[in-house]
């Protein structure tokens, strides 16, 4: 059993002081200084992982005022506060071991808009692809990007001056910031926007830190405005944090955002932005230009640039690799095709991804030419560096690529092995015709620690992002980190660039005064203004003297640091979760995304990926620290038998639960609370860029926390119903009849902690076989198949929720697979214990699963294909089976996956049936798990004369058996709502929806009272 984690860290009194007087002052926000929410916010996506104190969410800016307001007064002057966004810093940016003020879960509204004016105004909470979205219908965006645009926000924007692809003709964040809406530390509260002459008068002459702001930016740029010219780089990328260059516009207006975008926090609570808009492109194409050595792409870059383009992006070998085997492959792959022609034969290693824009396509077609013709001229007189190219044309394709591109970034941690790619100089800028020429020294730096890595990046605004390979759990490799960061920086210095391109300094400004020289003295000046105490994310760009530090890039603790606490069989057990690198993109935004429903329902980090994936980490930390090996405890778990297992611990589980009910803290309690908020979807083993397998590891978290505390009786009516219902369908009046009436439902709500749970069909498999003329998967039957019909064969196997709760799907799937002149087999039904797995009931699904797998394995015989109906049920076949016991695992495949072999037999099929249009609501698991086969859905459709288009929505709420689950009820129905809702509710689409999930046929049944049909019945109904 083990053990309680009775002590972690304490919050030290001086901000549980703190805590309370917010509280009593009427701060409405949230306030967490709960050791999960402190361990899941200690990380970012750098090599740092800073303990805070506490996180506090804001509601408004009042809630602001009143923070900045108590830190001020004399008992709280050391209490330290970080600002944080989406959280997604690359080098510690929101990183603190104070307080953190997320201000994205509550803060995220969009004001106003003024269409023709082309500008909007919104909460700095906002997630830029939000805005975006927001903004599409009126036929504007808002220009900046960034490759992690659907979870970083529009106040991490702005603090990190964020800028990405096509920032040459767009330019950075403050570009297209109209106005600010800051909170300073002393509570005053100011719009700022490029003012005149008059206006700056009457602001300097206030007597609070606004007025005296504004007086020494100007001073400054009075007195140094000469050493600022010329020390600052004239580069796409300039110097932030703080831009004394932009002190006054072009029109020679006074402009605090100039001193703001680009402050990381350190000067005040950004709490709304009035932004610039432009309209969106009418027309967009890219020329995918191959290379077959990365410098020859970069070199070419400089050329391409002629040819006019929007933006230049590069990419190489190492990242397209990664690329391939991942899901966002899937979406671009025509657009990669191998080298072909005169080329064929040769690899890529590079690639330029050139973007043209335009108002029309005559014109859109005509700036491509420009570049292809030229391109076609060097192919044919062997001049070209290129070894060929492709044009994606449309917003749709253009999309697609670069939703690839920004994946890159995140890809780069799925690296195999211990060092994998991390960032710490990962952002270099220098004139882009040095960049060819720096990144060849920046290589022999990293040759020369003999260490892998990965690159891509603007190649047309002179930006590089190099990942090298370190394993930070190994001490002997962390002075590299110092080494490299001085090496590339006195090679940025030797280029005329910074080491800051595009992330922000973070933890890495203590180059800063390298940078800045004798000005960095008045970046001090500002801080001092704002800042004197030295209380916001303090550290990082500037100090307010020489009497306060900047933080070393060696001296914060690193994520290697605790990470090498779990000793490494333990680290390789749990394996699913350690890798995350905390990029964020399970925080996506996008409700008709897949990604990770629990954080988009709650908005609570705890109950994301990154969140689980955290609080395991810490968690087995923990239990290292007290000499406890979970990996052991498991393997002793099941090998106990039931008598010595369960029940001889039944009294200590009862007394320990006792005990928690009580109140008595154990911090497996906080990380049981997150785990339990997880559907099960897997959608971040899908579409995690290092693929974190949350049900994974936390089902071997829950088969030791039930170690120590009972289990809630819905778990062993969720587990053992696959294996009751065999006998429950011979009497589906009793189990009906019981589950059915309103008052049992209250009483199974409250008793068994279940609700709106399915009922049998009553329609029993067993006594339709014959008059569907549908044989079972015996060996024998299938031995006396005529090898003609062993050519057409099929097996279906069964699982518990089709065969007995929707059972008419499996009568119709067999039914139209004996029309279209399949032979389709029915395997007698066994239970697969997926639900086993996850509930964590760890022994009991090892067993099923190899019941099962030997049993599906003997049906095997003849080589006939197995096919399952369910998707999530069939994809563990090919997950949770494999991991359990590798190459033993039966092959079974999804029905479109294996109508996708059949295409030609499929295609004389076709005209049995009438034409018809459909749109395909698939399931999660299958999309983000098997994202291939939902082409297949596509391919069959068109094989059979069909119409058929895939609706983008996210979960529908039900995740198997989440939603009937009392506790997750209501959000289950509220992520049904942020989704499915709409498209199922419109009217335009009935008739044509048609879903693949067991359980989001249920769903929708349950919220909207409707019936969905399966792809296969509605093909069914198709036949003539
Ligand atoms: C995989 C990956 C790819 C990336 N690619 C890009 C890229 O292409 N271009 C790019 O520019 N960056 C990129 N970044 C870096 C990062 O995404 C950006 O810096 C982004 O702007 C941060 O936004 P955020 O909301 O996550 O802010 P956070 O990381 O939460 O905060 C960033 C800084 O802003 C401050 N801050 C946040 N909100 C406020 C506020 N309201 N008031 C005051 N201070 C605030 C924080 O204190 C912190 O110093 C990438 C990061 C990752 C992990
Ligand atoms: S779980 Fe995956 S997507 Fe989420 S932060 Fe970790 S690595 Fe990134
Ligand atoms: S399985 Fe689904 S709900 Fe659970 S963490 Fe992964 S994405 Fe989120």
């Amino acid at each position: 059993m083990i053990p309680s984690i009775r002590e972690t860290s304490p919050v030290q009194s001086l901000y549980l002081a703190f805590i309370e007087a917010l509280k009593a002052c009427g701060f409405e926000g949230d306030l967490n200084p709960d050791y999960a929410n402190r361990t899941v916010l200690a990380t970012d996506n750098s090599i740092y992982q800073i303990l805070p104190q506490g996180v506090v969410y804001p509601k408004s800016s009042e809630d602001l005022v009143k923070l900045a307001e108590l830190s001020s007064l004399k008992q709280f002057r050391g209490i330290v506060l970080s600002p944080r966004g989406g959280g997604t810093g690359t080098n510690g940016q929101s990183l603190t071991d104070g307080l953190i003020v997320d201000i994205s879960k509550h803060m995220n509204s969009i004001l106003e808009i003024n269409v023709e004016q082309r500008w909007v105004r919104v909460q700095t909470g906002v997630v830029k692809d939000q805005l975006n979205a927001f903004l599409k219908p009126h036929g504007l965006f808002f220009a900046p990007e960034l490759s992690t645009s659907n979870r970083a926000t529009i106040g991490g924007m702005v603090n990190t001056d964020a800028s990405g692809q096509g920032s040459v003709l767009y330019g950075k964040t403050r570009d297209h910031v109209l106005e600010l809406h800051t909170v300073f530390l002393d509570g005053s509260e100011w719009n700022s926007k490029p003012i005149n002459d008059a206006d700056f008068k009457a602001t300097a002459a206030r007597q609070d830190r606004v007025g005296e702001l504004h007086r020494v930016v100007e001073d400054i740029h009075r007195e140094h405005h000469q050493a600022i010219a010329e020390k600052f780089p004239k580069l796409n990328r300039c110097l932030t944090g703080y831009d004394l260059a932009h002190i006054h516009t072009d029109e020679g207006l006074f402009n605090l955002n100039s001193i703001l975008c680009g402050s990381e926090g350190t000067l005040g609570f950004i709490t709304e932005a009035k932004l610039n808009l432009l309209p969106i492109p009418t027309v967009s194409a890219l020329v995918n230009v191959k290379y077959d050595s990365f410098e020859l792409g970069l070199r070419d870059a400089t050329e391409l640039m002629k040819a006019g383009p929007t933006s230049i992006e590069t990419v190489d070998s190492k990242v397209l690799n990664l690329a391939m085997n991942d899901i966002v492959w899937n979406t671009v792959s025509d657009f990669f095709p191998p080298a072909d022609g005169q080329y064929a034969g040769r690899e890529i290693a590079g690639i330029n991804l050139v973007e043209y824009t335009a108002d029309n396509q005559d014109e859109l077609d005509e700036k491509i030419k420009v570049l292809t013709d030229r391109l076609d001229e060097q192919a044919t007189s062997n001049t070209a560096s290129s070894i060929g190219y492709s044009i994606a044309m449309g917003s749709d394709s253009v999309g697609k690529i670069w939703g690839m591109r920004k994946k890159a970034v995140g890809l780069l941690g799925n690296a195999k092995g211990e060092a994998r790619p991390i960032p710490f100089v990962e952002d270099t800028a220098v004139p882009p015709e040095n960049l060819a020429d720096f990144i060849m020294e920046f290589r022999k730096v990293l040759d020369d620690h003999h260490l892998p890595y990965g690159m891509f990046g603007h190649v047309d605004a002179g930006v590089l992002h190099v990942r090298p390979a370190i394993d930070m759990k190994d001490e002997s490799q962390i002075p590299m980190i110092r080494e490299i960061t001085d090496q590339v920086a006195a090679l940025c210095h030797k280029y005329n660039g910074l080491l800051w391109g595009e992330h922000g300094k973070g933890l890495r400004s203590e180059y800063a005064p390298s940078f800045f020289g004798d000005l960095f003295v008045q970046l001090q000046r500002i801080k001092a203004t704002c800042d004197p105490r030295n209380q916001l994310n303090p550290g990082k760009i500037a100090t307010p003297s020489d009497d306060f530090a900047l933080t070393k890039i060696d001296e914060a603790p690193t994520r290697g640091e605790e990470d090498r606490k779990i000793p490494v069989q333990v680290w390789e057990g749990y394996s699913d979760g350690m890798y995350c690198n905390g990029n964020g993109a399970c925080f996506n935004w996008n409700p008709d995304d897949a990604m990770c429903p629990s954080w988009k329902v709650t908005r609570e980090r705890t109950q994301s990926p990154k969140g689980r994936s955290a609080l395991v980490r810490e968690w087995l930390k923990q239990l290292s620290e007290r000499g406890i090996d979970p990996v052991k405890q498991a393997k002793a778990l099941r090998e106990k038998p039931f008598i010595s297992g369960f029940v001889s611990s039944l009294y200590a589980r009862t007394k320990n639960t006792l005990a928690k009910n009580k109140g008595d803290y154990d911090f497996s309690n906080e990380v049981m609370e997150s785990m339990s908020g997880c559907l099960a979807c897997k959608s971040c083993v899908g579409q995690c860029p290092i693929k974190v397998d949350v049900p994974s590891f936390r089902s071997k978290f829950m088969e030791l926390y039930y170690s120590r505390y009972l289990r809630p009786l819905k778990d062993y009516f969720i587990g053992g119903l696959e294996f009751m219902v065999p006998a429950l369908v011979r009497v589906p009046w009793l189990y009906n009849g019981l589950m059915k009436p309103a008052f049992m439902q209250k009483l199974l709500a409250k008793v068994a902690g279940m609700v709106d749970s399915p009922l049998l069909t009553g329609v029993r498999l067993d006594k339709e076989l014959q008059g569907l003329g549908v044989r079972w998967a015996a060996e024998e039957n299938i031995r006396n198949l005529s090898s003609d019909e062993k050519a057409r064969a099929v097996i279906i196997v069964q699982d518990a929720f089709t065969s007995f709760f929707d059972t008419q799907v499996v009568i119709d799937s067999l039914k139209l697979l004996k029309q279209l002149g399949f032979v389709p087999l029915l395997a007698p039904y066994k239970a697969n214990g997926k639900p086993l797995h996850v509930h964590g009931f760890m022994k009991a699904f090892d067993k099923a699963a190899n019941s099962n797998a030997e049993f599906l394995n003997t049906l095997a015989v003849e080589q006939l294909p197995l096919v399952g109906i369910e998707p999530s049920m069939t994809l563990a076949y090919r997950s949770e089976y494999q991991k359990l016991m590798g190459d033993k695992a039966p092959t079974v495949q999804l029905l479109q996956e294996w109508l996708a072999t059949q295409r030609e037999h499929l295609q004389s099929q076709a005209p049995q049936l009438n034409a018809g249009d459909f749109m395909l609501m698939a399931h999660c698991t299958e999309k983000t798990n098997a994202a291939a086969s939902i082409k297949d859905w596509s391919n069959v459709f068109a094989d059979l004369g069909q119409a058929m288009t895939l609706v983008d929505t996210g979960c529908c709420g039900m995740a198997g058996t989440y939603g009937h689950e009392a506790q997750n009820a209501d959000n289950s129905k509220a992520l049904y709502q942020m989704s499915w809702s709409e498209v199922v509710g419109n009217r335009d689409n009935e008739g044509k929806l048609m879903a693949t999930g067991y359980s989001c046929r249920s769903q929708v049944k349950r919220v909207d009272k409707k019936q969905l049909p399966h792809p296969l019945q509605v093909l069914l109904a198709q036949v003539k």
